[in-house]
């Protein structure tokens, strides 16, 4: 039953990826991590076969490494077709989405990610890209989970197990996703900064069913989506205007803003009777601070400027001056709180649920070296790939996780490190 999986990236969250498959090796035999910098593969190798947990011996995972840019398709395909993995997992950038799922295509193997396609120098992320990729996936006889890390990821798993157990239509749904931790540093991202920042900078929206003042119709969307899509449109924000506070359950009270995010494109499409969908997420001042001040000196600007004769791309130059998420782990403590607040019908009857997951940054640190946010993404990522690999998420095409069974990856989702609560009191975002 075991499997052999390539693992693309090896930052933060592809370690935490990493850790999490070696401690089920029943179902993950080899690992072949790739990245562009060997060395940051050969040190993952090296942290995880130290560590208590690891089993030597015959039931281990095998660990190997290699050097790639993943850009590069023609190298990619044929390092894919020499390994010959079960799987291929890119827990690199939102860049290399399309090159990977590329040569996953030309290489005849399914495909995992944890984030959706951006292109470099548009600060802008949709699934169209993804989604264009369907009928060649479907054809090919291959799977390509898109998406599969906390949010998106499991707050998806959470829509759809909702959807399955506890509602016939639902109508709203907030999505809270809470930092209560502190690296103690004046400035930090706790993923990749410059998606980050990209991210957070952008302009807010919702989605809405119906046309409310300033609503607007998603542009690009494929034909097959076209008419999910003919029902809903989006309510656009500038950014951070939309600012509300909540109390969340073992950190307390927090200040969060209403942002874009992946997720509400899908689940506008694949939520039965879904009338509204908004994401939030928690930030301090001092970040925000911080952030504005980045932003008015121009260091948060992904066009490339002139500088001493050479070309260079603000954000890329910020990155390189701030911390490594993957070393914020024995500095960061406190806890994260992400969940789904659903409000909708059951047989006629009004129905509320949240259901949520905490998880302390100290412990992750314990187990596997990394912060919470690192940890949160890379063990969804695994049960992703534990899902396929056991035969339980299989459907050929394009596939964004709610569109899966979500009871197994519930049931991992406790095992494996991440267990969530649920409470059916009411609980409004005001
Ligand atoms: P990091 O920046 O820590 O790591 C990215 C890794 O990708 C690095 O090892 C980097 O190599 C490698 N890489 C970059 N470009 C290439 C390339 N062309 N070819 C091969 N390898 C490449 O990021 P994180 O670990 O924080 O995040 C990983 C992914 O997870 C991102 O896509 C992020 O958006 C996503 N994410 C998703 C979340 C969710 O809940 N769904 C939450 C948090 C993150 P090098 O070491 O040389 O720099």
């Amino acid at each position: 039953m075991s499997k052999k999986v390539m693992l693309i990236g090896a930052g933060g969250v592809a370690g935490v990826a990493a850790a999490k498959m070696c401690q089920n090796p029943e179902t993950f035999g080899e690992l072949l991590i790739a990245s562009r910098t060997e060395a940051r593969c050969k040190a993952i190798k090296k942290d995880i076969e130290g560590r208590p947990w690891y089993k030597k011996g015959k039931t281990c995972t095998k660990i190997m490494t290699a050097q790639i840019d993943a850009m590069d398709t023609p190298r990619l395909v044929k390092m894919i077709k020499g390994f010959k993995p079960d799987l291929v997992m890119n827990i690199a950038l939102p860049y290399q989405d399309l090159a990977i799922m590329d040569a996953c295509l030309k290489a005849g193997v399914s495909y995992l990610d944890t984030a959706n396609y951006e292109p470099p120098e548009e600060a802008h992320f949709e699934y169209s890209w993804q989604w264009a990729y369907r009928k060649r996936f479907e054809k090919a006889g291959l799977t390509a989970i898109l998406g599969c890390g906390f949010d998106p990821g499991v707050t998806q798993v959470f829509s759809a197990y909702a959807q399955k157990h506890y509602f016939d239509t639902i109508e709203t749904l907030d999505i809270l996703d809470c930092n209560g931790g502190d690296h103690g540093y004046p400035f930090a991202t706790n993923f990749n900064p410059e998606i980050n920042i990209r991210e957070v900078a952008a302009k807010g929206s919702y989605w809405v069913s119906s046309k409310a003042e300033g609503a607007k119709r998603k542009p690009g969307v494929p034909v097959e989506y076209k008419k999910a899509f003919d029902k809903g449109f989006w309510v656009e924000t500038a950014p951070m205007a939309i600012k509300r506070e909540y109390v969340f359950d073992q950190v307390g009270k927090k200040d969060m803003y209403l942002l874009h995010h992946e997720e509400l494109e899908s689940l506008g499409c694949n939520l039965k009777g879904i009338k509204r969908i908004r994401f939030f997420m928690t930030f301090g001042q001092s970040y925000l601070t911080h952030l504005k001040c980045l932003e008015n000196c121009g260091l948060t600007r992904i066009d490339p400027i002139d500088f001493k004769g050479q070309k260079i791309v603000p954000i890329e130059f910020l990155k390189a001056l701030l911390p490594d998420p993957a070393s914020l782990g024995p500095r960061t403590k406190g806890k994260t709180n992400i969940g789904c607040i659903f409000h909708g019908r059951k047989n006629g009857k009004p129905v509320d649920y949240y259901v949520y997951q905490v998880c302390d940054h100290q412990k992750c640190y314990k187990e596997v070296g990394s912060q919470a946010i690192s940890y949160t993404t890379g063990v969804p990522a695994m049960i992703g790939a534990k899902m396929f690999l056991e035969g339980k998420w299989t459907t050929k095409g394009v596939h964004t996780c709610e569109e899966f069974d979500p009871d197994p990856f519930m049931a991992a989702l406790k095992k494996q490190g991440l267990p969530w609560k649920e409470t059916f009191k009411p609980v409004k975002v005001p």
